[in-house]
């Protein structure tokens, strides 16, 4: 087997983790949630007072910003480090956050600073990698791109049981409002908009099992990795 890159793209909370996490585990590949290391630079800004709205006082920021990743195994999870610490929760969870990086993500300092740090970690290949600018801007080349899509609804469903899963008190009216927000500025930000790259395949996962969608995918990755002999 060929070890290649696979971009999974889509909006927010249409599964792209769970299916990029699950693929890479399954194939022995290296995971990269570019969503935390967003929330991790939000967190950041937030934590230390700064002015999202001033893009040259956030990119001034960006230098004291380390970011990095760790296995859990007890957890069988992986842990967002910000300079460090363990914030794996809190990025999740914090309202703030997922209030304002959208905002933050549209900042080009920020997004150059975060692409150049993914591109690095897709190297070696053999890598799954789940964002919004996966397969158009970070891996324009990558041998397999997805575009994962789903309902709204079913969307912000999944999001609401994740969060109360976690221990936050919100509403289904909530979360939907914050996730409407984040597909349209995702969506109609000036540098790197989510959009579907043109040559990667749709996914709609809306009334697709776990299991189903993963085997799916595999199939996928398989008629790519798969070495031809004629
Ligand atoms: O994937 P997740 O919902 O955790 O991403 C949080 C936010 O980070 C998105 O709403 C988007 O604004 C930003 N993001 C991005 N580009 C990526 C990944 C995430 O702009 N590649």
């Amino acid at each position: 087997m060929k070890n290649i890159i696979i971009a999974i793209d889509g909006y927010s909370s249409c599964g792209k983790s769970t299916l990029a996490k699950d693929l890479a585990k399954k194939i022995q590949y290296h995971y990269v949630d570019t969503g935390a290391m967003y929330r991790a630079v939000t967190l950041y800004l937030l934590q230390n007072h700064i002015d999202i709205y001033h893009p040259e006082m956030v990119e001034h920021a960006l230098q004291n910003i380390t970011i990095s990743f760790e296995y859990n195994a007890e957890s069988e999870s992986q842990l967002t480090l910000l300079n460090g610490e363990n914030i794996e929760h809190e990025i999740r969870v914090n309202p703030r956050v997922a209030g304002s990086v959208s905002e933050v993500s549209s900042i080009s300092a920020v997004r150059r600073f975060l692409v150049q740090q993914q591109q690095a970690m897709g190297n070696n290949k053999g890598i799954v990698m789940d964002g919004r600018d996966i397969g158009t801007v970070v891996f324009p080349n990558a041998e397999l791109k997805l575009f994962v899509t789903a309902d709204p609804q079913v969307r912000a469903q999944r999001r609401l049981d994740e969060l109360t899963e976690k221990g936050q008190n919100t509403t289904f009216e909530e979360v939907l409002a914050n996730l409407e927000k984040r597909d349209l500025m995702d969506s109609s930000r000036l540098d790197s908009p989510l959009k579907k790259a043109d040559d990667a395949i749709e996914i709609d996962n809306s009334y697709l099992s776990k299991a189903d969608q993963l085997k799916l995918v595999l199939q996928l990755v398989n008629e790519k990795t798969s070495v031809s002999l004629s």
